[in-house]
């Protein structure tokens, strides 16, 4: 994996003095999982360039955090650990390389030219294969607020076999005058954004490392919420980056709103959230009760709702976000509640992309807003998980109707509603995904409308409630096998 940075700013040779290395020589340092070189292809008074390469040897990093032995180790039963893009691509492993190799230009000192430090130059950033989720939209919308003209283009999977399709790399040059500090700083935070897999465990020192990286530029940014979340992976921690970015302006609770203000802004007007709960309770009611697991259940609204109603018996929120289940928690006063309505409540910590057998069973699922939220191509699994290993005899599912968000005013068009939605769909989007699901696991679903039904793009939120089992049609033998 290598990055390039080419200044054209006569004279181009202080780029040499910014970076602290030498043009006439090659500098190398080992990095985890590899060695890292900085090198000179060209060094001109009109145009240096300096290049970093990154040496990754997949069998060093395979090795378990921490262990020197590897030998002793157990050998992974697959080659996965072994063959994948990590050497390859531009990711979280380059922005260690920058640390390593070029620490005090990030840190934006230099002691010999102090006068260079704050100087923009012309700049071009090139990095040849760069891990984009979200591709050449996802590249533009992140280094295109902070002054960078960019080039992207999506990598074929083969040149040598067109029909295979797009990979998920896009090559990346970025043009822009900028100081080389903030350019650095710039490829640290967003390049393991876009990859969106960084390679070693996200802990508290994260939460430093984006706030002495970002803080000049990311308060900013039009996506800060959205870059916090993906450089921290962990929403409570971002959540405290986020605050602290703001300064200290918010307490716990304010953040959370902070976090959902763009969503929440948006479908505020026909005060959506509240129609939404008040129909999936209905839903929920109509089914029978009974045993009620709330996937996806988030702060808890909707089992404050459930938990007044005497036909639950039994309720259980399950989340991946420990942050949010602590809030719900806190939002149900379940230390206060009465003995008989304690017992009747549980929250898990959980992800629908895992088989689970404590949500085996239910009666009732419900899974509202929260699919948007998954990766496209993780339905697959979680619709096993619920529709196919759990079972429950109805599940009730909500999702954005994608064709409404031309009625809102202040979505811009084309954007979604959050920026942590992976998708919205169409109403014919969402009728194909559960008609899949039908064909696949056996059930029977009917659609309905929540909020105010606009006569072209219908409502704002799609809801499916899937009974198990009914009407299952002897012929089509595939289904529900
Ligand atoms: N149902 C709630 C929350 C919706 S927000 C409501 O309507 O208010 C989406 C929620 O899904 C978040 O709380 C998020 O943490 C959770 N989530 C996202 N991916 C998940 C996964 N793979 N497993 C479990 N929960 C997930």
């Amino acid at each position: 994996m290598l990055v390039s940075i080419t200044s054209t700013t006569p004279d181009a040779g202080d780029l040499g003095f910014l970076l602290h290395k030498h043009p006439n020589r090659v500098r190398s340092v080992d990095v985890a999982g590899g060695r890292a070189h900085v090198f000179y292809p060209e060094a001109t008074p009109e145009r240096t360039t300096a290049t970093l390469l990154v040496e990754v040897d997949p069998v060093r990093l395979s090795r378990p955090v921490g262990s020197k032995k590897s030998k002793s180790g157990p050998a992974p039963a697959n080659l996965e650990p072994y063959v994948n893009d990590r050497p390859y691509v531009a990711s979280s492993m380059l922005c260690v390389a920058i640390g390593r190799l070029f620490g005090t230009a990030l840190a934006g000192r230099c002691d010999t030219r102090p006068d260079l430090v704050d100087t923009p130059l012309d700049l071009e950033l090139a990095v040849p294969v760069v891990a984009a989720r979200g591709g050449v939209d996802a590249v533009k919308r992140l280094f295109g607020p902070l002054g960078w003209s960019v080039e992207a283009e999506v990598l074929p999977l083969d040149p040598a076999f067109e029909s295979w399709g797009d990979s998920r790399y896009v090559s990346l040059v970025l043009k822009g005058a900028q100081t080389v500090k903030d350019a650095l700083a710039h490829l640290f935070v967003l390049l393991p954004v876009l990859d969106d897999a960084k390679h070693y465990w996200v802990g508290e020192s994260e939460v430093d490392k984006l706030l002495r990286r970002g803080g000049a530029w990311l308060p900013k940014h039009p996506d800060r919420e959205f870059i916090a979340r993906r450089y921290l992976r962990f929403a409570s921690l971002s959540r405290d980056a986020l605050a602290r970015l703001a300064e200290g302006d918010a307490d716990i609770d304010g953040q959370d709103d902070r976090h959902n203000a763009g969503e929440e802004e948006i479908e505020r007007p026909i005060s959506l959230n509240q129609q939404r709960l008040t129909a999936v309770t209905e839903a929920v009611l109509a089914a029978g009760g009974g045993r009620v697991v709330d996937l996806g259940c988030g702060e808890g609204r909707l089992l404050e709702r459930l938990i007044a109603e005497p036909q639950v018996m039994e309720l259980m929120g399950v989340d991946v976000s420990l942050w949010s289940l602590d809030k719900a928690e806190r939002r149900l006063r379940l230390e206060n509640m009465s003995e008989r309505r304690r017992e009747k409540i549980r929250l898990v910590q959980g992800a629908l992309t895992y088989t689970d057998a404590r949500i085996r069973g239910a009666d009732v699922a419900t899974i509202v807003e929260v699919i948007e939220h998954l990766d496209a191509e993780r339905l697959d699994v979680f619709a096993r998980v619920v529709f196919g290993d759990a079972a429950p005899s109805t599940v009730i599912v909500t999702t954005p109707n994608r064709e409404y968000n031309v009625n809102f005013e202040g979505l811009e068009p084309g954007r979604l509603r959050h920026g942590d939605h992976r998708f919205e769909w169409t109403r014919a989007e969402f009728a194909a995904w559960v008609e899949s699901v039908n064909q696949e696991f056996g059930y029977t679903a009917e659609f309905f409308g929540i909020g105010p039904e606009h006569p072209e793009t219908g409502p704002p939120t799609q809801m499916s409630i899937f009974r198990r089992g009914v009407a299952y049609e002897p012929s089509n033998p595939g289904a529900g096998s």
